[in-house]
């Protein structure tokens, strides 16, 4: 069923085989339950960790892996396949709080926190939306007033992945003052622990999907941050946001690529064994053409997705690239997994098969990172500005 599509070279099979080992033997006894119990196990991070799976695309300078992006994107199918929640934790790991310190943060920075992170020591976390702020995240409200050397931030900060475990928080707040509002241009980037005074962790999300990736409110009230926790330049924070995006959505691809990957290996043996009218239900057109559909639009997601991954190596402008492969990618997995429900029956719509689970968790990947609504936007926007 594995579909060929990019020529991928020894280095990168052979990661993509370690992945595949570990989910299929770390990950897969565990993710029934995880998904059950809407549990997060901070011990396979761990593991991942060792791996190098959370500096995949740090160089080995700063103690990561230091694979290109389709390298990391095909490790990440692979553990998508299997659970989708592992794979955001990835995902917004590797893609965005550990890029952002990469390419904005400071020597000493990158030293205190992009070193253990990459070395899977710290995880890490990244908190744009507020609740008043989600496709308009330029709208966000939380507010950073200097005090000396310090900042004090104030604020809730919402659907944070990875938010109860989440180490190093890239967190966007405002820097302009209520009397000069500079909109995108006055938003900045804070290097945030848990650590530090007025930080706390609150409401945990009840989600449909993803249940073994916590989703959280963070409140800011009168939080300290020391001046070095300042990423790159004041009123920068939202562009750096922005750019980093760009990776995250390839992620949020991979992630939608692996799920309509599992929900069709899943149905295609289901309808082998599952008989009906005396045959097995492979037999009827109707199977065969969803099946055949599912298949044809999962291999046109995973190639879009690798060609963008691979203009954004040879460090092509991805913007448009991005959001392509991310919409496509998720709707697909929408529209496959819901076609994988069909496939099963009754015995799509129960707990018993992992096709519910699947059905559940691709919806948040037309959802985060960008709607598809904003996607659609920006993928229009982006034929106009070039
Ligand atoms: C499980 C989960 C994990 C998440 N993880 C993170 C995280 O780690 N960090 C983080 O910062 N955020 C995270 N998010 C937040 C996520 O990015 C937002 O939910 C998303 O951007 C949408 O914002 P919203 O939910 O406020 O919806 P809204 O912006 O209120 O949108 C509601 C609806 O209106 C549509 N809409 C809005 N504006 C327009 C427009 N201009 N044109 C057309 N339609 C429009 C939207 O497409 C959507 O259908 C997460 C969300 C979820 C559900």
């Amino acid at each position: 069923m594995a579909w060929a599509l990019t020529p991928l070279t020894e280095e990168q099979r052979s990661i993509q085989a370690v992945a595949r080992e570990f989910a299929a033997t770390e990950i897969a006894p565990h993710t029934e339950e995880w998904d059950r119990e809407s549990y997060f196990d901070p011990a396979i991070v761990g593991k991942l960790g060792e791996l190098g799976f959370l500096g995949m695309m740090i160089p080995e300078q700063y103690d990561g892996l230091g694979v290109d992006t389709l390298t990391y994107l095909v490790a990440l199918e692979e553990i998508a396949t299997v659970d989708a929640s592992i794979a955001v934790t990835l995902s917004v790991h590797n893609s965005l709080p550990t890029q952002m310190l990469l390419k904005w943060g400071t020597e000493a920075q990158k030293e205190r926190f992009l070193k253990p992170m990459a070395r899977g020591e710290l995880l890490g976390a990244f908190a744009l939306s507020e609740p008043d702020a989600g496709s308009d995240a330029a709208s966000l409200t939380t507010q950073a007033v200097r005090d000396g050397n310090d900042w004090i931030l104030n604020g809730t900060k919402a659907w944070v992945s990875s938010g109860t475990k989440g180490e190093v928080i890239l967190a966007m707040a405002r820097t302009d003052s209520p009397e000069d509002r500079r909109g995108a241009r006055g938003i900045s980037a804070f290097i945030v622990t848990p650590d530090l005074p007025g930080f706390s962790v609150g409401k945990k999300e009840d989600k449909m999907g993803l249940r073994a990736s916590p989703t959280v409110q963070l409140h800011f009230s009168d939080m300290r941050v020391p001046g070095d926790r300042l990423l790159g330049q004041a009123g920068s924070g939202f562009i750096y946001a922005m750019q980093s995006l760009d990776n995250g959505r390839l992620g949020i691809a991979a992630q939608a690529v692996g799920i309509a990957e599992a929900a069709l290996r899943h149905s295609a043996a289901y309808a082998a064994e599952r008989k009906q009218f005396g045959k097995p239900i492979k037999e009827f057109q109707a199977i065969q053409f969803k099946l055949a559909d599912m298949a044809s639009r999962g291999a046109a997601s995973r190639a879009l997705l690798h060609a963008a991954a691979t203009a954004k190596d040879r460090g092509e402008h991805i913007t448009q690239f991005s959001s392509m492969a991310k919409l496509l990618a998720s709707e697909t997995a929408m529209w496959v997994t819901t076609q994988a429900v069909q496939i099963f029956g009754g015995y799509g719509y129960v707990k018993d098969y992992p096709v519910e689970r699947l059905f559940r968790d691709a919806k948040v990947t037309e959802i985060y990172e960008g709607t598809s609504e904003i996607q659609r936007i920006v993928i229009a926007r982006e034929l106009y500005s070039r």
